[in-house]
């Protein structure tokens, strides 16, 4: 067997082949460099989707060594591999794909990100990690890189493009914890779809394509009825990033046990001496039933995690409610 590199232009003939890629988007792919953060159920279709697309480039970031729980949808990984970095066994999946260069770091970078990110043309970020999410949302404003966020809960992803324009990560974010499969559940088929979605939508991104998802754009996948619904962010006045940060620190008891498990609450605060109401919701999408005030200062949006407020929250913000706010019933001070 020959030594010899593989043509390039032969490999991905192909992808060049499409009108809407031909070979100068090829090349331009082959000259771009991608930095993915989570090496897990989302980070590896991405990570696969960047090889089989002939990124030149690719950074892989994860702190963490590879769990037997992880086997069922984390795809390059076997059980021989439990206790190992998964930037190590990913950087050796990758050796396969002889057109990218990988290289990784198993770290934990959020301190260093500006540094860690100079001259990377897209990232994409594939923790449960909101500390991750949000040192990665703040860096990739501050760079302008474009930045594909990925997703997910139970049966509920999101694909949400972050950049110049619309709403970022802290738009709709603004406190509570990211889901956690450790918590919550995953469905590996499902799993792969957002995770290759998520590449896919960066990539158009990155090939500068009109048609393309445009920055502020949230994709939100269902993935038991396979509906999928695109909506715009809005940038969030109350933004720390975006907008003038403020925040709000409530306390409300009469939240039911039952809501606190699998609802969402939405908190009305008013501008005026009246008193601040609450609604509780069983579904986000319960949120598209309100009757609409004018007068109300802020809506906050809460739920255990903070998963299932961002999709309410981003659903309030896409029918024009500009002061909406995400945060977990812990941050609410709310008693458990
Ligand atoms: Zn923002």
């Amino acid at each position: 067997m020959s030594s010899e590199l593989p043509s390039y232009d032969n490999y991905f003939i192909r992808h060049s082949q499409l009108p809407d890629i031909g070979e100068s988007g090829q090349h331009l792919l082959n000259n771009s460099f991608a930095v993915i953060f989570g090496a897990g159920a989302l980070g590896l279709p991405v990570l696969q989707s960047l090889l089989m697309s002939g990124i030149g480039r690719i950074l892989l970031i994860d702190p963490d060594v590879v769990d037997l729980s992880n086997l069922h949808r984390q795809f390059v990984y076997s059980a021989e591999d439990v206790g190992t970095f998964k930037v190590d066994c990913a950087s050796t999946y990758a050796r396969s794909f002889p057109h990218s260069k990988v290289a990784t770091l198993a770290a934990d970078v959020t301190d260093n990100l500006e540094k860690v990110l100079q001259r990377t043309d897209i990232v994409f970020e594939c923790t449960d990690s909101h500390k991750c999410k949000q040192a990665v949302n703040d860096a990739c404003k501050k760079l302008d890189i474009p930045a594909v966020f990925g997703g997910l809960y139970q049966s509920h992803g999101t694909v949400h493009v972050v950049g110049q324009k619309g709403g970022c990560y802290r738009c709709i974010a603004q406190s509570g914890n990211a889901a956690d499969c450790a918590d919550a559940g995953v469905f590996a088929p499902f799993s792969m779809l957002v995770g290759t979605m998520q590449a896919n939508v960066g990539l158009r991104h990155l090939l500068n394509k009109n048609d393309a998802p445009a920055s502020g754009t949230q994709l939100m996948i269902d993935g038991a009825s396979m509906n999928i619904r695109k909506l715009h962010v809005p940038m969030n006045k109350q933004c720390q990033v975006c907008g003038d940060a403020q925040i709000l620190s409530l306390e409300n008891e009469k939240v039911t046990d039952a809501t606190l498990r699998t609802g969402v609450i939405v908190l009305k605060k008013y501008t005026d001496s009246r008193k601040d109401s609450l609604t509780e919701l069983k579904e986000p999408e319960d949120v598209l039933l309100w009757t609409p005030e004018t007068d109300v200062e802020t809506y906050i949006v809460a739920c255990a995690t903070g998963s299932r407020a961002n999709t309410a929250a981003a659903i309030l913000q896409n029918k024009g409610f500009e002061n909406v706010q995400t945060m977990s019933l812990a941050a609410l001070n709310l008693k458990l």
